[in-house]
């Protein structure tokens, strides 16, 4: 008798796509940190992906959905089941009115790019966020007092074994979230734009991306800003009055260049950087009576052999 997981290889392997054993998700995350998928998958298409959901479920396994793993920290132990990525789900509609729908794993800044191009406004503040249409939705991705919420009309996206179309106001964006967490995968979000003038949204993007290159030139693997910022205060502010620009935990360092970043300088685990992390907090909760909540999602199991201070 074949075990779930087994029996959802085969399966998948006669699906299309692709599929791969113990994929290291060190791979797939901008960090570059994280154990083991058991299986790993790369659907083709939409299809292909609603089939490979509901195989899982009839396997008995579970399923994580990542994008482009820019927010994202994988434990060093790995995650069990079914890891599916999204990035070849990139297809993108634009309609003269506005009217924008595009596929979960469209890459964020060539959505950008393609709706400056057609001369529609709204989406220029995100502009160098990495990360696909997908991971944006759901950690309502932003910069400047802009997020991708900001365009949303409505959202198709897999919840509870069956496809279902959410209205802005049931996706509920709020700053770095959403009402869509585990156990729901987004596959296509529609946006309405604004018509502008092409070389205005042009230049707009072109100044953005030059401060981003500028503020963002931390020399080492990461995921962005950690931390959300805790309502009338800025995280990075707060992690410099705590003195804590360089900190280290191995590898793993609070950038000295952007307070609110901790880097790869190669070879961390996942571990050394939750390690980092939970320094952080408690030293700016010690010094600055400020809880600081995280903004990259942690997923995964522990590594039992590889303890955080190896
Ligand atoms: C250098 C750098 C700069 C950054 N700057 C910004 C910034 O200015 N503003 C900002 O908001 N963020 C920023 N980020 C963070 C990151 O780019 C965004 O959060 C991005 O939108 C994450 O998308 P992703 O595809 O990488 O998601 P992932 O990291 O892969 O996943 C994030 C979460 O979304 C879930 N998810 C992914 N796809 C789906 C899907 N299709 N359906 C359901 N759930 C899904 C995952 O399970 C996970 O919980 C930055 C990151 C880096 C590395």
């Amino acid at each position: 008798m074949k075990n779930g997981l087994q029996q959802l290889f085969d399966n998948l392997s006669k699906s299309g796509g692709v599929l791969r054993r113990h994929e290291p998700l060190s791979r797939w995350t901008s960090w570059r940190v994280g154990g083991p998928a058991d299986l790993f998958y790369q659907p083709e298409n939409a299809e292909q992906l609603l089939s490979a959901l509901k195989q899982a479920v009839r396997c008995g396994q579970p399923w994580t959905v990542i994008g482009a793993g820019s927010n994202l920290l994988v434990r060093d132990g790995g995650i069990r089941g079914l890891v599916i990525q999204t990035r070849r789900l990139d297809g993108l509609q634009i309609g003269a009115d506005g009217h924008v729908v595009a596929e979960c794993g469209l890459w964020l800044p060539l959505l950008v790019r393609r709706c400056v191009a057609s001369g529609l406004a709204g989406l220029e503040e995100l502009a160098g966020i990495p990360g696909t249409v997908g991971g944006a939705l759901v950690t309502n991705a932003g910069a400047h007092g802009r997020s991708i919420g900001d365009c949303l009309r409505q959202v198709d996206l897999f919840n509870a074994g069956r496809c279902e179309t959410w209205s802005a106001a049931e996706v509920g964006c709020v700053y770095r979230g959403s009402n869509i967490g585990p156990g729901q995968l987004v596959l296509r979000v529609a946006l309405q734009l604004q018509q502008g003038e092409r070389t205005q949204l042009q230049n707009r993007v072109d100044a953005l991306l030059t401060a981003r290159r500028r503020s963002q030139a931390v020399g080492g693997a990461n995921a962005g800003s950690v931390f959300k910022n805790p309502p009338g205060e800025a995280a990075w502010k707060l992690i410099d009055a705590a003195g804590l620009r360089g900190l280290a935990v191995g590898p793993a360092q609070v950038s000295p260049r952007h307070a609110n970043f901790i880097v790869n300088r190669g070879g961390a685990g996942a571990g050394q950087i939750l390690e980092l992390i939970g320094l952080v907090r408690e030293k700016v909760r010690t010094c600055c009576g400020v809880e600081l909540e995280t903004e990259v999602k942690v997923v995964g199991e522990d590594n039992p052999d590889r303890p955080a201070e190896e």
